[in-house]
């Protein structure tokens, strides 16, 4: 059962914030109270950081073939525990109870994929031109970690950065989105349940300023891998590169979905709403623009209203799309409409709140497609992170590339379209990192290396074996033998 007070969660044990301070979260749903929330100041984050410098040492010699075993059991008790799980994900978002369990079920599958890698944790074996000497890499753990992260998939969120970094031996301390702290609450709850050594992973909540910086700003910190805006990253990037801490970047996307004349149109409109507005377009890989080729922009036009009118807003398993995280980021959608609109743009549906009375209290904003956006505002160059999509139309091809490729940010990109080889002249060209041909714009598996260009980030994938060389640093080893001392 989740507690009144979200607590944190510090040397193995749970515990309040210094002198009690706490704030309140309410449904993004409902607007009821759902619970009071720890609100962590930098002397909480000091107790955190010396407990994870105290367990650094030992977790981080501790064979890796037993960190993986950890982290298998904390995935299995995850699953044990998973309709738990998936209530708190579903009550601190809003979203519906069904897809709070597809992202809990995620976030099993990348605690199990980690596990694995405890029986690999390969290195490599190279060629030295030096007569005796055989060189090899191993990976050791960077010492303490910190995780900072977004709310729109929070369990997930939680483990895409959690079990790679203890799995590589970091002492890790994770600061949640002060709109989900739930969701890594029962996660360490689980680790305390398995007998994770105190101290390994550690959880402080609260705000950016108040429980994000001092971390980040900490001279005991060892990695800042952050997952969150490109604004709040910039300014993340900066502070910690000051010492020249290794940083990870996960930002935001603009994310181009193109409809090319040769496309299958029904196929294109259902990977549309799937990406533009399912978790209510909170997603790093959103589809907040579409470029449609001018010979089927209109019967792609009327389709994509109709379907997008058809749409349920709400938080049942019947329901498309939840509401927005909080109160401010619903205003905050509504006025850069109202802006887009302003500077010239059509609203074709949306840009309101929902009206039905069950969803009135709730932060429902009806998805919302712009038309006649100029390539160069606001609505089409600036992350929404909400259901809002714009619609470009182009002639050809080389003009969809041009316009996929005029944004700031490169995360994810698709393109549908039956021709083969203008599929493989997109992959080859288009600026992100994950590209997608006659699907959505969509992320990753746990499997799968994740993470973009540009603005979108700083080079560095997520999940996938990838995710091993963020949470870890690769030593060179040389052996050098004298045949004459065989
Ligand atoms: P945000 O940048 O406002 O906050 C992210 C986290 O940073 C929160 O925990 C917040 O408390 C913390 N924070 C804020 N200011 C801070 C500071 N000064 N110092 C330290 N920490 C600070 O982002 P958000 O609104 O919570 O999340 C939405 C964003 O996250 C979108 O831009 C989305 O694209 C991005 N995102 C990216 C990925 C990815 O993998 N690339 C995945 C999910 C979300």
């Amino acid at each position: 059962m989740i507690p009144n007070t979200i607590p944190n969660f510090i040397d193995g044990k749970m515990c309040n914030a210094s002198e009690g301070a706490t704030f309140i979260r309410c449904s993004p749903h409902s607007g009821d109270k759902l619970f009071d929330v720890s609100r962590s100041s930098s002397t909480d984050l000091t107790i955190a950081i010396a407990a994870a410098q105290k367990a650094k040492k030992a977790w981080g010699n501790t064979n890796p073939v037993v960190r993986g075993d950890m982290m298998r059991k904390i995935a299995l008790r995850m699953k044990e525990r998973k309709d738990e799980i998936a209530a708190i994900v579903a009550a601190e978002t809003g979203k519906a109870l069904i897809h709070a369990l597809g992202e809990t079920k995620a976030a099993i599958e990348m605690g199990m994929f980690v596990a694995g890698e405890g029986r690999r944790n390969y290195g490599k074996t190279t060629t030295a031109s030096m007569d005796h000497r055989t060189v090899m890499t191993m990976r050791q753990p960077l010492g303490v970690a910190a995780l900072i992260i977004a709310s729109n998939t929070p369990i997930a969120n939680v483990a895409w950065k959690a079990f790679p970094s203890m799995f590589c031996g970091n002492a890790s301390i994770m600061k949640p989105s002060e709109d989900t702290p739930g969701s890594a609450w029962i996660f360490a709850d689980i680790c305390r349940e398995v007998g994770l050594p105190d101290g390994v992973f550690n959880v402080v909540h609260g705000f950016g300023q108040e429980a994000g910086l001092p971390l980040i700003e900490s001279e005991d910190i060892d990695l800042v891998s952050f997952t969150g805006s490109c604004n709040t990253g910039k300014v993340v990037n900066e502070i910690a590169s000051r010492r020249l801490a290794k940083v990870c970047m996960e930002l935001g996307g603009k994310n181009a979905l193109v409809v090319c004349e040769d496309a299958d149109v029904d196929n294109a409109i259902y990977w549309t709403l799937e990406s533009a507005f399912s978790n209510a377009g909170q997603r790093c890989v959103a589809a907040s623009r579409l470029i449609v080729q001018d010979s089927i922009y209109d019967t792609f036009k009327q389709k994509l209203i109709d379907a997008t009118r058809s749409l349920s807003l709400g938080n049942t398993d019947k329901d498309f799309l939840g509401p927005m995280i909080n109160a401010a980021s619903a205003s905050r959608i509504i006025e850069a409409v109202n802006q887009a609109v302003s500077e010239g743009a059509t609203l074709l549906i949306g840009g309101i709140k929902a009206d039905e009375k069950l969803l009135r209290n709730g932060n429902y904003i009806v998805p919302t497609i712009l038309e006649n956006v100029d390539v160069n505002a606001s609505a089409s160059k600036t992350e929404l992170f909400g259901p809002v999509t714009c619609l470009h139309k182009v002639a050809d091809f080389e003009e969809a590339l041009l316009l996929v490729n005029n944004s700031d940010y490169g995360l994810s990109a698709s393109i549908h379209t039956a021709n083969l080889h203008r599929a493989m002249e997109f992959v080859r060209h288009v600026e992100a990192g994950v590209v997608v041909v006659n699907g959505g714009t969509h992320g990753s598996e746990p499997h799968m290396g994740f993470g973009g260009v540009k603005n979108s980030g700083t080079g560095w994938r997520e999940a996938g074996v990838e995710a091993l060389d963020v949470y870890s640093e690769i030593k060179y080893v040389n052996i050098i033998t004298n045949p004459e001392l065989i």
